[in-house]
């Protein structure tokens, strides 16, 4: 098990669609694992292979209040209804988060880690963590799904050498400085 160096824009993997697994065998396992030990070593909710330069369908997540992670391989949304504006970030995209479009709820399907097809209904956190991974298995980010551009903000002073403005203290990111994502 290792926890690996986490891929960030504008690296191209992240725009890459992952193939399907075809196979739960060790190796598929092993990247599996090293995603789970990735991710809880970062601190996040949820990881996608493309993140740990792998371009096979396989998502983990490890949501506050479970105790262990979650491994699926080939994860699919079967249906998804409504739609909210929810806040997100991505660990790779640091130092940012965004304000996008997601479902109210969700019915997935995927594999776990012995070959059991699993299904659920999700809503909330966990069906937005499904829906941002499952995009990252086909090459797509969070910022593509902005409400706005303006709703893509810093979350941590980048540099404070020059902080000759009155609102330093506010992590809004102006138009001035709104960079570009894509
Ligand atoms: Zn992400």
């Amino acid at each position: 098990m290792a926890n690996l160096p986490i891929l960030e824009i504008p690296n191209p993997i992240l725009r890459k669609r992952a193939k399907r697994v075809r196979s739960i065998d060790k190796k598929m396992l092993r990247i599996a694992y090293d995603m789970v030990d990735t991710l809880n070593a970062a601190g996040g909710i949820g990881l996608a292979a493309n993140q740990i330069g792998q371009l096979w369908r396989i998502i983990v997540l490890q949501m506050p209040e479970e105790e262990s992670s979650r491994i699926y391989f080939n994860p699919e949304i079967i249906k998804a209804e409504g739609t909210r504006e929810v806040e997100e970030g991505c660990l790779s995209i640091p130092n940012y988060r965004g304000l996008v479009n997601r479902s109210v709820s969700i019915k997935f399907q995927g594999k776990d880690y012995s070959d059991n097809i699993v299904t659920f209904k999700a809503e909330n956190l966990l069906s937005q963590a499904v829906e941002h991974e499952v995009d990252h298995l086909n090459g797509i980010l969070y910022t593509d799904h902005l409400v706005a551009h303006s709703e893509l903000y810093r979350v941590e002073e980048p540099d404070t050498s020059h902080t000759n403005e009155d609102s330093s203290n506010d992590d809004y990111l102006n138009s001035s400085s709104t960079i570009e994502l894509k």
